[in-house]
């Protein structure tokens, strides 16, 4: 996941803080001096390593100050949109994007230092709720401020401030991380809250945490995270270990503190499609209300429409959007979203999930497992079809589930979901005909496959187009046919 989005209740913020520690703390040592529930980057500096261009921190002004709307409070949820930081302690301004009158139409910014398509942080207001975002540079999540601007509209933030990006875009939200380029930033948004310090991230970050021993000679086991504590004891060459905590590129184990240099991490088993979408969990957290926890039998699965036809409302922000407090309170939730890039798992399959509007313990919800594709503005909706199409596939060969047991959610309630599909004539069977594996542009790409067999550069033309031929491995293996096609062309 290349983005992410908290949103923190501004009843549950104890202090809101600008840390500055001008250049010389990553984030993992922000992290653990200060133990803040939400770190973000903040501002710019300039070379000379002085901020810029608005900070005030703890009442002292630390650049320049002039017009410009930032963000400013003494506390922390008194925090307020305002254009000069003269009734606050603490106030930053970057980059306006929403204003008091909606988006900006054109955010100042400069082109050299700012502009682009980059990794993206931001801060902002919706809902009584503190808004942050963080997304990594050079991943398909990475915009230009207007883009951002757009994005964070889209997803209803009342008010935003860009804050400075690219490598230096970096988060760790409650235990959800990401690291940027690992420089070490000028000032840092800290956030502390009311329940204090951060609960161990569940699913997809719970695997992450075993790492291999890899060095022949073992590593040495210490009293404390760091060569100057004494040595306790060793692990050999191969034991797996269970981190429980990170400080400074150093774990700690049940048994004491090893240098992470040594190990590497022990990969999660991660589930692929076979057009090469591998899933990412991002579990909706245990007693919410939305995640009911009783069993679903998975007889079926359910096909719809997210109906969010905003600009960014893809996989990563329904993600969100699940695990917040609007879908908790709406009594929704469903297993997995589908986009033209993503594929997001928010429920075990196992998992009742409110999804088909027949009930808490109606058949749809407690039958089928609930597949929501999204519908949003710049996606690609045909290639989020097939993605969902290949799910669909992975879905029925793990529960079974026969291609008569893929329903639309209209099934259930009748509601008119998928609604694009449905309203396509011939969509719903097109799209079921995708999940059967065959693809509408196959006969082009049959075509050229007999063009290939026929030169000699693939040996198996029916095995490719059986459809299941174009994995990324296979396309790997025909790039090397056809450069030694090429290669024996020249002797
Ligand atoms: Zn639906």
């Amino acid at each position: 996941m290349s983005k992410r989005i908290a949103y923190i209740p501004l009843n549950s913020i104890d202090k809101l803080e600008i840390r500055v520690t001008n250049c010389k703390k990553t984030l993992s040592q922000v992290k653990k001096e200060t133990g803040a529930a939400y770190i973000l980057n903040g501002g710019m500096w300039n070379a000379d390593g002085s901020p810029c261009p608005m900070l005030k921190v703890g009442g002292a002004l630390l650049t320049k100050t002039w017009g410009a709307y930032g963000y400013g409070w003494n506390g922390g949820p008194d925090i307020k949109l305002e254009s000069s930081p003269a009734l606050f302690e603490n106030f930053i301004s970057v980059t306006c994007l929403i204003g008091p009158w909606g988006p900006v139409d054109k955010p100042s910014y400069q082109q050299k230092g700012q502009g682009g398509t980059r990794g993206r942080s931001a801060i902002g207001l919706k809902d009584g709720a503190l808004c942050l975002y963080c997304s990594s540079d050079r991943s398909s999540d990475a915009r230009t401020p207007e883009g951002l601007r757009d994005d964070l509209a889209a997803l209803g933030w009342e008010s935003a401030v860009m804050l400075d990006g690219g490598g230096s875009s970096m988060c760790d939200f409650d235990g959800a991380i990401m690291r940027g380029d690992g420089r070490k930033v000028h000032n840092w948004i800290c956030v502390y809250t009311a329940k204090g310090g951060t609960e161990p991230p569940e699913g997809e970050d719970t695997m992450s945490k075993q790492y291999t021993v890899t060095p022949a000679i073992g590593v040495n086991i210490r009293s404390g995270p760091g060569t100057g504590y004494g040595k306790t004891g060793a692990y050999p060459c191969g034991t797996v270990v269970t981190i429980l905590e990170e400080r400074d590129d150093w774990g700690r184990t049940d048994k004491g503190w090893v240098s992470l240099d040594y190990l590497e991490p022990v990969k999660a088993p991660q589930r692929t499609t076979d057009n090469g979408i591998a899933i990412q969990t991002e579990y909706i957290p245990q007693g919410r209300k939305n995640r009911p926890g009783g069993l679903n039998l998975c007889s079926y699965l359910t096909i719809h429409e997210t109906g969010n036809t905003a600009r960014g409302a893809d996989a990563a922000a329904h993600a969100s959007y699940l695990k917040g407090d609007a879908a908790t309170n709406a009594l929704v939730s469903w297993h997995y979203t589908v986009d033209d890039h993503a594929i997001v798992q928010h429920l075990p399959d196992t998992e009742t999930a409110y999804h088909a509007g027949d009930g808490a313990k109606g058949p749809g919800n407690t039958k089928s497992i609930g597949v929501e594709i999204c519908v949003d503005a710049g996606g690609n909706f045909e290639k989020a079809k097939q993605n969902a199409a290949a799910l669909v596939r992975l879905l029925m060969t793990e529960n079974s589930i026969p291609l008569e047991r893929v329903v639309q959610h209209h099934y259930w309630n009748g509601k008119d979901c998928p609604r694009t599909i449905r309203n396509t004539p011939g969509g719903w069977e097109e799209f079921l005909k995708l999940c059967e594996g065959e693809d509408p542009n196959v006969s082009d790409l049959d075509t050229d496959v007999e063009v290939l067999a026929q030169a000699g550069i693939i040996t198996s033309p029916d095995y490719w187009k059986a459809g299941s031929g174009y994995s990324d491995a296979n396309v790997v293996c025909l790039i090397h046919a056809m450069a030694e096609h090429i290669r024996k062309g020249k002797d």
